[in-house]
């Protein structure tokens, strides 16, 4: 027998879960040391599931970014994105539970129950110690956590500064199932350029603006060209009201200036050459509440 004969693969898929704001997309990039996952303090900065695939050695692990689960399904939008969440941890062979170790709230519960469903192996992960600066108040919170569901593991970690992450990789690995590998060594996600291309859009544009006008807009690419060396990308935001339209383009055009230019600093360093971004606003009246709109804008129930 060859060595690859004898060799014993492992692969697993891997779901993200937990209330918006706790950190999911960003222990996901650390993970894969790729900024793939779009990231803010606002809510709803995640609306699709996303996968991150990173291969060490004989061990494929499948990460499933996903939408924070709303304890408010009032609209189009909130019902989507609890349907993602709730229906990322079909089918999976590990759920990470993410919490904020600072703060538990009802919404925590709410994805507590969704756990409890279940019947693979669970780990929790409670994040951001960065803050908190008396580490004798996590053990409380772990012994909480450990009373809520039968987590196999429960890991203390900072996903922005990146620590604990290894323990919980390797907690991860033990947990993973003999499998084949189901993507190239190399590939780190299931999504094409367009794609993170407009989310990388909508995160600047999310982080630019106030609490409320992130709701109200989405990032569809209408071209996406190579020509010669440049990448001709050209983008529509749309906004639900003409009003919101002058603030996301700002005074004299500002803030979309900016927005633009941070989007193509990042994609060309994401993408790894020139990019020629222009951006248009443009009113689409009530589309995150309507589901055809949301279905011809890419939200779909496969992701
Ligand atoms: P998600 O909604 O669960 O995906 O959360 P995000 O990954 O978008 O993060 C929400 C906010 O929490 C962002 O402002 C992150 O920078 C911040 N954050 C995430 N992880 C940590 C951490 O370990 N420490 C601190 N201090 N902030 C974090
Ligand atoms: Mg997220």
């Amino acid at each position: 027998m060859s060595k690859i004969d004898a060799q014993i693969n492992k692969s697993g898929v891997i779901a993200i879960v937990g209330r918006p704001n706790v950190g999911k997309s960003t222990l996901m990039n650390r993970i894969l040391g790729e900024k793939l996952s779009i990231t803010s303090r606002k809510p709803q900065t995640t609306r699709h599931r996303l996968l991150g695939i990173k291969t060490v050695g004989g061990s494929q692990f499948t990460y499933v970014d996903t939408p924070g689960i709303h304890s408010n399904a009032e609209t189009a939008m909130n019902r989507y994105l609890n349907r993602a969440a709730a229906g990322s941890m079909d089918n999976v062979d590990v759920v990470v539970f993410v919490v904020d170790g600072g703060k538990w709230s009802e919404e925590d519960d709410a994805v507590v129950e969704l756990l409890k469903q279940q019947h693979c192996p669970l780990v929790a992960v409670v994040n951001k110690i960065d803050q908190i600066g008396d580490k004798e108040k996590l053990l409380p919170l772990i012994e909480q956590l450990s009373k809520k569901a039968s987590f196999d593991a429960i890991v203390p970690l900072s996903a922005l500064k990146g620590k604990g992450v290894d323990q919980l990789e390797d907690r991860l690995e033990s947990l993973l199932p003999e499998g084949v590998h189901l993507y190239d060594e190399d590939q780190i996600t299931d999504r094409s350029e367009r794609f993170l291309v407009a989310e990388r859009i909508r995160e600047k544009l999310t982080r630019q603006l106030g609490q409320e006008l992130p709701y109200a807009l989405t990032v569809e690419i209408e071209q996406f060209k190579e020509s010669g060396k440049l990448t001709d990308i050209s983008a529509v935001i749309w906004v639900e009201r003409s009003g919101q339209k002058g603030i996301v383009i700002g005074k004299k055009g500002a803030r979309l200036r900016t927005v633009g230019k941070e989007a193509r600093e990042e994609l060309e360093e994401l993408l790894g050459r020139k990019i020629f971004l222009q951006l248009w606003v443009k009113v689409r009246a009530g589309w995150s509440d309507d589901d055809r709109a949301l279905h011809s804008l890419g939200y779909r129930e496969d992701g």
